[in-house]
């Protein structure tokens, strides 16, 4: 009877799926030891996770999730096998759409603030899996150069959370089809961690051949935290580790490649390619460097490295994780402008952190914005950025004037771009709100304002508009409001009334009107165009107002045009007036 009622109270403690707080835990360390068999794509894992209990109640049921293809073996407390239930859980955090989750109930449970360690072991396979993105209607090949993660002969790529949960994780349930659940829930996992200490050794084998001296990569700072790949024993067959300390993981998602790497490049940037493609590295570190220089004047001088692995189909989409960029090592001569705007976003990373994603994410996409202007013009620029205004609309509909125009009530709150978490919006719509600020406060004032930013000084969400008043000795409020602070869509812009007039003795005055019919103001270019050139002023247009802005040109003018793609709106097709023929002053 006594060990039925037991066996009751263990049920009752997770009886209901609701009643489970996977979020009780702080993962504070991990030590962990894998073994990779890339001929049978197989993982095995033993360690140690500790766990802190941040709520504030008692909490005896701690979860422990990995990827739904591997499985767990035993759950041990204190050397002593500790009792479980484990359960296929579905969420999109991991390539396969679902996770092994294994509900422990803690002999002595854990008081507030206190600790536990839980000894694990897991083994399993990990083979390239596009579940979750081809259930939402991703194409497989799309999907497949999306989710390239896997264990396989040729190459070995495991990315953490948000890939494959190759350690133990504890989330709520997040779907690709909530829209930024998935993200959210990745993104306050990393932050909640942030602190945590995560030290992995990792085996590879058995190879008939002596592998590769780099055949184990992680994103750690290479030659810190690192243990020199050691492969044995002598004879075949071999087998390599590399021991690898994330002191801190920041925001960083724990990454390996196994594969035959070689030391391609070491400065600026440390390039790690695959055999025999040394040459296409020695092509970006050439682009590395000419983008160097013009990328420290901007961002500062690099505070840590700048390092690349390959990745082996050129068509598998590049990975930022963290200090490691994984990307193909596209090459050839007509790919040296993309190569350095490439470039631009890891060294713009290596110069300036930030824990804020628009300042962190949405400058390294602005320097990327600048040097390709630097490479062909301003309008170049602007095409560059076009490319990725689409999905930016999209996300704003819901604030376009036609959409609230049909809506009643409150107006829609949207991702204020402060604390979003939405790639769209930390990526695109923070590149171009750091192209408008230039274009309001000029290069040398934002140039001055991002290299007196101290990230451990950034305790408010205003600290950077602070620096840049301070530069700018105008307070762009107004701006950070409208775009920064709160989402309040896009701007609309049209030209309601253009007026020309003939001065004496050559020249002509264009008096245009523009009116902004969007939620978000901006500063905008206006311009009038004649047969020969153009000339141009900035013009600020609040929302819901108008404001007019006079011209002078030396040509007879013939068409007004407003926004030169620079300020993202919902329509760039209404932007455009004719210009009559000016009055001849009597
Ligand atoms: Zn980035």
């Amino acid at each position: 009877m006594k060990k039925f009622f037991c066996v009751l109270c263990v049920l009752c403690g997770f009886n209901s799926a609701s009643a489970l707080d996977r979020q009780a835990f702080t993962f504070t360390d991990y030590n962990l030891r894998i073994k990779v068999t890339p001929e049978t794509q197989s993982l095995e894992a033993e360690g140690r996770v500790t766990l802190r209990n941040d709520t504030a109640q008692t909490q005896g049921n701690p979860v422990l999730q990995i990827s739904s293809t591997l499985g767990w073996n035993s759950i041990a407390v204190a050397g002593k096998a500790a009792q479980y239930l484990t359960e296929m859980y579905t969420s999109d955090i991991d390539h396969s759409g679902r996770l092994s989750e294994a509900v422990i109930t803690l002999p002595q449970p854990v008081p507030p603030q206190g600790t536990v360690e839980i000894e694990v072991k897991y083994s399993g396979k990990i083979l390239q899996d596009n579940a979750r993105l081809t259930r939402i209607g991703v194409p497989a090949q799309r999907a497949a150069l999306s989710d390239w993660d896997r264990i396989s002969e040729s190459f070995t790529g495991v990315r953490g959370i948000g890939y494959v949960a190759w350690y133990p994780v504890a989330t709520e349930a997040a779907s690709l089809r909530e829209g930024s659940q998935v993200f959210e829930t990745v993104e306050a996992w990393k932050r909640r961690q942030a602190q945590t200490n995560f030290s992995a050794n990792i085996c590879a084998g058995e190879y008939p051949t002596e592998p590769a001296v780099e055949g184990i990569i992680a994103n750690v700072i290479w030659g810190e935290g690192v243990g020199l790949t050691h492969i044995g024993p002598p004879g075949p067959p071999y087998m390599m580790c590399s021991a690898f300390a994330w002191r801190q993981l920041q925001l960083t998602v724990p990454t390996f490649v196994i594969g035959d790497y070689q030391r391609c490049a070491e400065s600026p940037i440390a390039i790690r390619c695959l055999a025999g493609h040394e040459p296409y590295a020695r092509t970006w570190a050439a682009a590395a460097e000419k983008t160097a220089l013009f990328i420290t004047q901007w961002f500062g001088p690099r505070k840590r490295p700048v390092q690349f692995v390959e990745l082996p189909d050129k068509n598998m989409y590049p990975f930022e994780g963290g200090s490691v960029f994984f990307t193909p090592l596209v090459s050839g001569p007509e790919k040296e402008k993309e190569i350095q705007v490439v470039m631009a976003h890891a060294l713009a990373h290596a110069s300036f952190q930030s824990p804020r994603l628009w300042m962190d994410e949405g400058l390294a996409h602005f320097a990327q914005a600048l040097v390709r202007e630097q490479q062909d013009g301003r309008k170049a620029a602007l095409a560059y950025m076009d490319e990725r205004l689409r999905p930016l609309q999209e996300a704003e509909k819901e604030f376009s004037p036609a959409a609230l125009g049909k809506q009643s009530g409150s107006p829609p709150k949207g991702q204020p771009l402060v604390d979003s978490v939405d790639e769209v919006f930390y990526r695109t719509k923070a590149m171009f709100v750091w192209w408008m600020l230039r274009d309001m406060v000029g290069d040398d004032a934002l140039e001055r304002a991002i290299r007196a930013y101290r990230p451990n000084q950034d305790k408010h969400p205003s600290y950077f508009q602070r620096l840049l008043t301070e530069q700018f000795h105008r307070d762009p409020e107004w701006f950070f409001d409208d775009w920064v602070y709160r989402d309040r869509g896009l701007p609309e812009f049209h030209i309601t009334a253009v007026y020309p007039r003939k001065l004496i003795p050559q020249d002509w005055s264009v008096t245009v009107t523009v009116e902004n019919s969007g939620g978000a103001g901006a500063e905008v270019p206006v311009a009038v165009r004649a047969a020969q050139g153009e000339e141009r002023k900035q013009l600020e247009v609040r929302a819901h107002e108008k404001a007019v802005v006079r011209i002078p040109i030396a040509v007879p003018p013939q068409q007004a045009v407003v926004n030169d793609g620079s300020v993202p709106e919902f329509d760039m097709n209404n932007n455009t007036a004719e210009i009559p023929v000016a009055e001849t002053p009597k």
